[in-house]
């Protein structure tokens, strides 16, 4: 059977936050009927694997069959090659119950600072999955590579996008434009495969 998706398709995106909602719908081009996890009163599994592409396919398989819709689910975050890939999974977590990622950025810093670290590349991922209730599903994973540098720079990002520039640019993700930033990130080439594969 050919896993395709089409037009119009009611698809439940497994997240409980109305902006990821907003921005996966412009990615997707509205070319999909969204409703969120949130509001169809699913459950928030716990992401207990231990990959990005894990912790996707298990929300989307949770939403997917406690709904019984074609389920979206992405796991993303910052990996750092000189603190062994972390914060990697824990990105968010990093930041504590307030999402301050101040801090979390601070701890980059410390840690890399302990680990008298002088490789400061790091790179972000992104992995979609996407789940049939009871059926098949489809993972992608996209990446950005790049370097971290401190102090954090920009307001026009969000999370770790400060201290990260990506290679063959000169401005961190804080300061680039939104638009350009949205053409070369992880989520966009990840979702560039997704699209590949499903439409
Ligand atoms: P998730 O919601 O479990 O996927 O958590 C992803 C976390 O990784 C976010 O809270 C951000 O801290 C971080 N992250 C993922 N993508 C980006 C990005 O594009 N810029 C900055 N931080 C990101």
């Amino acid at each position: 059977m050919a896993l395709k998706l089409q037009p119009g398709t009611r698809l439940v995106v497994a997240t409980h936050n109305p902006g990821k909602v907003r921005e996966l719908a412009e990615i997707l081009e509205n070319r999909f009927a969204l409703v969120t996890a949130g509001a169809l009163g699913l459950a928030e599994p716990d992401e207990t694997e231990t990959s990005f592409v894990g912790n996707a396919l298990l929300k989307a398989r949770a939403a997917a069959d406690a709904s019984g819709l074609v389920a979206l689910a992405d796991d993303s975050g910052l990996s750092v090659t000189a603190l062994d890939g972390s914060p990697g999974i824990y990105s968010a977590r990093w930041a504590g119950p307030t999402k301050d990622f101040a801090m979390a950025m601070k701890k980059v810093e410390d840690r890399l600072e302990e680990a008298r670290a002088t490789d400061f590349s790091a790179w972000f991922t992104s992995a979609l999955a996407l789940a049939w209730p009871g059926g098949p599903a489809v993972v992608v994973e996209g990446r950005v590579d790049g370097t971290l540098s401190f102090p954090p720079r920009g307001d026009k990002g969000f999370g770790y996008d400060p201290i990260f520039t990506p290679q063959g640019f000169a401005e961190t993700f804080g300061e680039m434009d939104p638009a350009a930033k949205d053409a070369m990130s992880h989520r966009a080439r990840a979702f560039a495969k997704l699209k590949a594969a499903l439409w």
